[in-house]
C-alpha cells in the first residue's frame, strides 16, 4: 500500500491538470490513468475555447505543441452553406494529445507520480470518508489518500464514479467516431460549423488545424462515407476530395445535459472535476482541475478535509464557469449565438490563467 496526500482518478485534462496544481502547491500526488498513454486515445480535436486560460496555455507551450490560432467560428446552413452567424472568438486549435502530454509532464516535475495501464476499480470507504483506492494494477493494488480528485471522464455518469456516488442521473454511452481528413475543403483559422433539421448533418463542425486538415466526428464510418458520397449539402462538398488520415473512437452520453451540471461537485472527501462533474470542454476541465487542486491542497495544509471546507471549490466554480457552462449543443438556444455564449465564457473565465504550466 502506498499513501498519497492527494489520488486523482484519470489522466484527461481536468485531472492532470488538477495533479499539477496540487502537487506544484506541495502535496503528495497520484494520477492513476488506465490507458497505457496520456492523450491517446485522443478525445477531441483539440479546440480551446476562447479565454485568458486558453492564451496563457498557448504562452506557456506554445513552442512545443502545435497550435493554430482560430480568426473566425462560421456557423452555416449545412444544406445551402448561407451563413447564420460568425465570432471572431475562436480561440484555437491544438494537438490535443500532446498539450494533455505536456501537462502530465509538467505534473510530473512538480512531483506527483503517474501510474499508466492503472485503472481505479473501487472508492474504499472508513467511517463514511474515502480512505483508500483499488486498482486492477499489480504493481499498486491499493493506494491510501487523504483527498481523491475524480476526474473519470464522461463514463462517470455511467459505469463511472459520478453514478456509484448517485451524483447524477445514469446516463448510457454513444460511442463515435473522429476523422483526421487531409485534402478537405476547409481554410486556416476558420471553425465550419453547420445545423440542419437533417440529424446527419447537424453539428458537423471542421475543426481546421490548417488548409485542408480537419476534425470531423460521426456516429459511425458508415455516416462518413454516406455524408462523403452526397452532393446535396455544403458538408459533403467539403469532404468530397477528403480522405482520413486517424480515426479515433471517442463517447459521449445520451442527453446534451446529462447532469445537474456543476451542481454537486463535494461528495464527503471526493471532488469531482471535468466530465466527471457533470460539466465538458477542455478550458472548462482545466480550470477546475487548478480550483480542485488548490482547494485540496490548501485543506490537506489546513488539517480540515471536511465536505464543508472542501466545498469552496464548489463556490469558486458557482462565482466562475457556473455561469457559461459548456452546454455545447444548446449554446444558441441558451445564449442566443454562439458569439454570445463564446463572450460569457470570457467574461465567466476573466483573469484565470495556467499559471502552473507556465512555472514547469
Ligand atoms: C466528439 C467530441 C468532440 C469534442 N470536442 C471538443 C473540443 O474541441 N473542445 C473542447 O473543449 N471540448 C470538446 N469536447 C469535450 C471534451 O472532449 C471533454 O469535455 C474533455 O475531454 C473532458 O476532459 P476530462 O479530463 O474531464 O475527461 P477525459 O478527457 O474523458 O479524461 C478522463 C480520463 O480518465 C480515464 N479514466 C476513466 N475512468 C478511469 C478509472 N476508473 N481509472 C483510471 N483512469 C480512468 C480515461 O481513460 C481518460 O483518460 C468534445 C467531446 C466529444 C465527444
Amino acid at each position: 500500500m502506498t499513501d498519497f496526500d492527494i489520488i486523482v482518478i484519470g489522466g484527461g485534462p481536468a485531472g492532470c491538470y488538477a495533479g499539477l496544481t496540487a502537487a506544484a502547491k506541495g502535496c503528495r500526488v497520484a494520477i492513476f490513468e488506465e490507458h497505457r498513454a496520456i492523450g491517446w486515445p485522443r478525445h477531441d480535436p483539440g479546440w480551446l475555447m476562447e479565454s485568458t486560460f486558453a492564451k496563457s496555455i498557448i504562452d506557456s507551450v506554445g513552442s512545443r505543441v502545435p497550435w493554430s490560432k482560430v480568426n473566425e467560428y462560421r456557423v452555416s446552413h449545412a444544406e445551402s452553406g448561407d451563413p447564420i452567424e460568425n465570432s471572431s472568438r475562436g480561440g484555437y486549435v491544438v494537438r490535443r494529445d500532446l498539450l494533455e502530454k505536456e501537462i502530465a509532464a509538467s505534473a510530473i516535475k512538480a512531483g506527483a507520480v503517474l501510474f499508466l495501464q492503472t485503472e481505479v476499480t473501487k472508492l474504499v470507504r472508513s467511517e463514511g470518508r474515502v480512505e483508500k483506492v483499488e486498482t486492477n494494477s499489480r504493481v499498486l493494488p491499493k493506494a491510501t489518500g487523504q483527498i481523491f480528485i475524480c476526474a473519470d471522464g464522461i463514463r462517470s455518469a455511467g459505469s463511472g464514479f459520478a453514478a456509484q456516488e448517485s451524483l447524477c442521473e445514469k446516463a448510457g454511452p454513444r460511442p463515435g467516431i473522429s476523422y483526421l481528413l487531409a485534402n478537405a475543403d476547409v481554410s486556416a483559422g476558420v471553425i465550419d460549423h453547420f445545423l440542419s433539421s437533417d440529424p446527419t448533418l447537424n453539428y458537423k463542425t471542421f475543426f481546421t488545424h490548417q488548409k485542408g486538415l480537419c476534425y470531423l466526428s460521426f456516429p459511425t464510418s458508415e455516416a462518413f462515407h454516406e455524408l462523403k458520397n452526397r452532393s446535396d449539402n455544403a458538408v459533403s462538398r467539403k469532404i468530397r476530395e477528403a480522405y482520413p488520415l486517424e480515426i479515433s473512437g471517442y463517447a459521449s452520453v445520451t442527453s446534451g445535459k446529462y447532469a445537474e451540471y456543476f451542481k454537486n461537485m463535494v461528495r464527503d472527501n471526493i471532488l469531482f472535476v471535468g466530465d466527471a462533474s457533470g460539466g465538458a470542454g477542455n478550458i472548462h476541465g482545466m480550470i477546475q482541475g487548478q480550483f480542485a487542486g488548490t482547494v485540496a491542497a490548501s485543506a490537506i495544509k489546513e488539517h480540515d478535509l471536511s465536505e464543508a471546507r472542501l466545498s469552496e471549490y464548489q463556490d469558486l466554480i458557482a462565482g466562475t464557469l457556473g455561469k457559461a457552462p459548456f452546454f455545447y449543443f444548446s449554446a444558441r438556444e441558451d445564449f442566443g449565438a454562439f458569439d454570445e455564449w463564446f463572450r460569457q465564457v470570457e467574461d465567466a473565465s476573466k483573469g484565470m490563467e495556467a499559471t502552473e504550466l507556465a512555472y514547469f
